[in-house]
């Protein structure tokens, strides 16, 4: 087994007894991460889409991990989808993202909002690997701000029809459903979370972001919607209080990204150990001039102070899950996602700059194994919540009632 991800497992063994399925889980983890790097690899340098995502997490049944079994899942610790998505976080932010978008966010919010039927008919078939799903809140003019959205919504004959186009939604071109939000025309303060069906007469995919800086392997795309129809039954969460639906969803969304982002230090990590006793200058290795040194110090220093946020945020998501309207724990979970998501995603972006700096001009590309590491780890400072949205939020639950941020 891979030696750092080993670390990370003794680390959470101190707070979690892994049952024997658990440690099983993770073996088949740490082989199905290795075998994935090899084609993420060669789809990275080619700047695209991984088709091999959803495959490998079918393959080896990861859809299901935190999903309880009542639903089709695996029923277990969060601290394993956690582990899991930071295994995978090794060679890019591409998996992660995927997994994050479908486990973290689809799946625990169809789980925590959703009808009977919903469960039924969309969380079990993701569970077996048969859909995959995005969650398109973002548009144009309304990305912080989600409540300047334009993407509207009106009653007619018993349905709803939606017209509108949302921006840089992961998987937005390859999804089978999209948790999609929506404005209601006759009373533009009501938000509504609705699961439309992307093989639907209405849909459209606008065009696929290519220009992206980094990210490559992930597909990125631009939805649109034109008079597309949605069941009653397609109403997630409340009509009305979508952006309850929104933030919670999100809260869990951060966690995968917080996770994914240990992946990248850890990769970090692995690559500029490796390089610094491999490569000589100056008539020695690299590792023994000490001002390199000091860059895998700092990258392994961030990996400790990354770790403890994103693992303490995973093991109080059950609390959460059991009572999703519980406010002081919907609050607690905000905040702990919050200091996880901001924390991490900013050293995985320093280790990763580091780590170029370790590899010299070769870490300046997509050849040597940090380039995507580099890359990548600069969007987990902007999606799903930017820094400065993560800062207003954990500012807020510091200063208390009166200043309350986005929840
Ligand atoms: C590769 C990629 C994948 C993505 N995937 C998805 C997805 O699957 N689904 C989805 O819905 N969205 C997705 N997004 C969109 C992402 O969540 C948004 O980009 C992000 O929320 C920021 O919105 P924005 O880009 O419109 O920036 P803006 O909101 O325009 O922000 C610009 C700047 O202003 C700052 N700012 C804004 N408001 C405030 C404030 N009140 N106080 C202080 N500073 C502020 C921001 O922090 C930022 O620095 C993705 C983005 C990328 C790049």
């Amino acid at each position: 087994m891979d030696k750092l991800f080993m670390e990370s497992i003794d680390a959470v063994s101190a707070y979690h007894t892994f049952s024997r399925e658990e440690s099983k889980l993770l073996s088949v983890v740490d082989k199905a991460a290795d075998d994935f790097a090899i084609g993420e690899f060669e789809h990275y340098i080619n700047k695209e889409t991984n088709p091999d995502m959803q495959k490998v997490v079918k393959k080896n049944n990861l859809f299901g991990i935190p999903v309880s079994k009542e639903h089709g899942g695996l029923g277990m610790d969060m601290l394993m989808a956690v582990l899991t998505n930071q295994r995978f976080g090794h060679v890019s932010l591409g998996f992660p993202t995927f997994f994050d978008v479908n486990v973290f966010i689809a799946e625990l919010t169809l789980q925590r909002w959703g009808t009977a039927r919903q469960k039924m008919r969309y969380l079990r078939s993701m569970v077996k690997g048969e859909r995959i799903f995005s969650f398109a809140l973002t548009e144009p003019e309304a990305g912080s701000d989600p409540s300047m959205m334009k993407t509207e919504y009106e009653k007619r004959d018993g349905r709803f029809v939606l017209n509108g186009t949302k921006y840089l939604i992961t998987n937005g071109s390859i999804a089978d459903n999209m948790i999609v939000f929506a404005k209601s025309k006759s009373n533009p303060k009501d938000i509504t979370a609705f699961i439309i069906d992307t093989n639907d007469k209405g849909f459209g995919v606008g065009m696929k972001l290519k220009e992206k800086l980094g990210l490559f392997t992930s597909d990125t795309a631009m939805p649109v919607f034109k008079n597309l129809e949605v069941s009653p039954d397609d109403v997630l969460g409340t009509e009305g209080k979508g952006l309850h639906v929104a933030y919670s969803a999100l809260m869990s969304g951060r966690m995968g990204i917080a996770s994914g982002c240990l992946g990248v230090i850890e990769g970090s990590l692995k690559a500029v150990t490796a390089r610094a006793k491999e490569r000589v200058q100056h008539g020695k290795p690299i590792g023994k001039h000490q001002l390199i040194q000091r860059h895998i110090a700092e990258i392994r220093q961030n990996l400790e102070m990354a770790r403890w946020p994103t693992y303490f945020a995973a093991m109080r998501a059950k609390e959460y899950d059991g009572e999703p309207n519980n406010p002081s724990l919907r609050s607690e979970m905000d905040l702990r996602t919050s200091l996880a998501k901001k924390i991490a995603s900013r050293l995985a972006f320093e280790s990763a700059d580091r780590a170029v700096q370790v590899f010299g001009g070769f870490g300046y590309s997509l050849l040597s194994p940090v380039g995507a590491l580099f890359l990548d780890s600069r969007v987990a400072r902007i999606y799903e919540g930017t820094d400065e949205i993560q800062e207003l939020k954990i500012a807020s639950k510091v200063l208390g009632e009166g200043f309350e941020a986005f929840s």
